[in-house]
C-alpha cells in the first residue's frame, strides 16, 4: 500500500480512538531513543536502515496495513509471549500482534490500576492500552495472555484476558497438557477465522516461520565471526521489529541484509571501529523501545556477540520439521518446538544452563551480562544459578537490574566499563 503521509496518519491514529497528542510525545520520545541507543553507531550496514524504517513504521505504516487487513475481513490477535505458536495463527489465517511494551514513556500510566513494584514491561504493555496510545487497542478480536510469571497470570485475571496455559515443569503430564492447549488454541482460532487448518496451510506456515528463525540465525553467525559485520545494537533491533514486521517484509529485508552482512565480511567490514570484550546478553527481553543495556554495553566497548533473551536465540532457536504428513504430526510436532523454550518461568530450567553454555563456546563468550528486568524474579534467582557453572569455566559475569527508565544510564556504562577490564585481566585464566 502506499504510504500515509503525516495528515493521513493524524487521521488513522483519531480514527482509531488514540490520545493523538500524547501519542505524538511518545513517538518524539522513541525517535529520540533510538537515535541515541543505535545511530551513534558509525559502520552499519546499509541494510539497517529497512529495520530503522520498520521501528518508526510500528505505530504508523504497519498500523495502517493492519487497518487495512482488518477493513477487508482480516482477523488478529493480540499476545505477550513468543510461546504462542505462530505457525498455527498463519495456518488459521489469522494474524498474530505481540504487544509487549518496551518504552517507559507510559509506565507512569500504568501505576495507577497495577503496583509499581512488578515488571516494567507488563506496566509498559498496559500503560499504553490505559494511556491510549497503543494504536493496536482496537485493531485485534481478542487478546490472549499466557501462565508463564506471577505478573502476567494476575494483569490477565485483572482485566479478564483469557490465557493459554504454559506448564511451569517439563513432565511427561506437562507436555500433554501443552499439546492440549495448542490444539484448543487452533479450534478457537479457526473459529475466528472460519479457516480450517490443513496439512497444505500447515506446512506452509511451518516453512515461512522457519525461514523467518532461519534468517535470525543466519544473521546472529556472522556475530561468530573474530570482526563481525554487524553489531549487537543492530542484531537487537532486527529481532525486536521481526515481532512486528509483515513477515514478507521481514524475509525480504532479512535477506538484502544477509547478501550485505556476506559482501562485508568478503571485504573484512567489521561494524566496531576498536577491539572489544565479546559478551553474552543473557536473561529478559528487551521489546521494541528498550535498548538501554545493549547500547550502554556496546557504548562502553564491549561486543554483544551473541542475546539469549526472547527478543535473541530463544525466539529464533529449533525449527519444525517440514516433512511432516498429517496436521496432528505437524501440531504435536510445533508443540514440541515451543515446549523447549527455556524460560526461567519453568522449574527445573536446566536446559537453559546447557544452551547457555553452548552458545558461550559456539559465540566464542569472554564475559555474560545478565540483563534483568526489574522485578522479575525468575530471571534473576536463575542468574545466580548460572554464575555457579560459568565460575568453572572461568567467565565472568555481571548483574544488572534495571527498568525503562533512563536515569541510570550513565552509571550502568560506568559498570560495564569497569567488567571490560575484569574480563581482560582474566582472558590468560581460561
Ligand atoms: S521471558 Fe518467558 S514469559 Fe517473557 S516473553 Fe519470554 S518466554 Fe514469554
Ligand atoms: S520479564 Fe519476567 S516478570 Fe517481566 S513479563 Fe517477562 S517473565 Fe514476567
Amino acid at each position: 500500500m502506499d504510504r500515509l503521509d503525516s495528515k493521513q496518519l493524524y487521521d488513522m491514529w483519531t480514527e482509531l480512538g488514540m490520545e493523538v497528542k500524547l501519542h505524538d510525545k511518545l513517538l518524539e520520545n522513541s525517535e529520540k531513543l533510538h537515535k541515541r541507543n543505535y545511530l551513534w553507531q558509525t559502520n552499519r550496514p546499509i541494510a539497517m536502515k529497512l529495520f530503522d524504517t520498520a521501528l518508526h513504521d510500528s505505530h504508523g505504516q504497519r498500523v495502517a496495513e493492519i487497518v487495512d487487513y482488518r477493513n477487508a475481513g482480516g482477523k488478529s490477535i493480540g499476545t505477550f509471549c513468543i510461546y504462542v505458536p505462530d505457525e498455527i495463527a498463519m495456518a488459521a489465517d489469522v494474524l498474530n500482534i505481540p504487544l509487549c511494551g518496551g518504552t517507559g514513556f507510559t509506565v507512569d500510566y500504568a501505576d495507577k490500576v497495577l503496583p509499581r513494584d512488578i515488571c516494567p514491561l507488563v506496566r509498559s504493555t498496559f500503560g499504553m492500552a490505559i494511556s491510549g496510545t497503543c494504536p493496536y487497542k482496537t485493531l485485534k478480536d481478542f487478546v490472549l495472555g499466557e501462565t508463564t510469571c506471577d505478573a502476567k497470570k494476575k494483569t490477565w485475571d485483572l482485566f479478564g484476558i483469557r490465557s493459554l496455559e504454559v506448564p511451569q515443569k517439563k513432565n511427561p503430564v506437562d507436555k500433554a497438557l501443552w499439546l492440549g492447549e495448542v490444539k484448543s488454541f487452533m479450534a478457537q482460532l479457526e473459529d475466528l477465522s472460519g479457516v480450517k487448518v490443513t496439512a497444505e496451510n500447515l506446512r506452509e506456515a511451518i516453512k515461512k516461520q522457519n525461514r523467518k528463525r532461519s534468517i535470525l540465525n543466519s544473521i546472529s553467525a556472522f556475530r561468530k565471526l573474530e570482526n563481525p559485520p554487524i553489531s549487537g545494537l543492530d542484531a537487537l533491533l532486527i529481532s525486536q521489529v521481526a515481532l512486528n514486521m509483515d513477515i514478507d517484509a521481514f524475509i525480504l529485508a532479512g535477506e538484502m541484509l544477509l547478501k550485505e552482512l556476506e559482501e562485508r565480511t568478503d571485504k573484512s567490514i567489521s561494524a566496531y571501529s576498536a577491539p572489544g570484550v565479546r559478551v553474552l546478553m543473557a536473561g529478559t527481553p528487551s521489546p521494541m523501545g528498550y535498548a538501554k543495556i545493549h547500547a550502554a554495553a556496546e557504548m562502553s566497548g564491549l561486543r554483544v556477540v551473541m542475546d539469549e533473551s526472547c527478543t535473541g536465540l530463544r525466539y529464533s532457536r529449533g525449527n519444525v520439521p517440514e516433512d511432516l504428513q498429517t496436521v496432528e504430526e505437524m501440531v504435536v510436532a510445533i508443540a514440541d518446538r515451543y515446549f523447549d523454550i527455556d524460560c526461567a518461568c519453568f522449574s527445573p530450567n536446566s536446559e537453559r544452563m546447557e544452551n547457555v553454555r553452548a552458545v558461550i563456546e559456539e559465540f566464542n563468550v569472554e564475559g555474560v551480562i545478565h540483563n534483568i528486568l526489574q522485578y522479575c524474579h525468575g530471571f534473576n534467582v536463575e542468574a545466580g544459578a548460572q554464575d555457579s557453572i560459568f565460575s568453572e569455566i572461568n567467565v565472568p559475569s555481571l548483574k544488572i537490574v534495571s527498568d525503562y527508565s533512563q536515569e541510570d544510564m550513565e552509571q550502568i556504562k560506568l559498570r560495564l566499563e569497569a567488567f571490560g577490564g575484569i574480563v581482560e585481566n582474566t582472558r590468560g585464566d581460561r
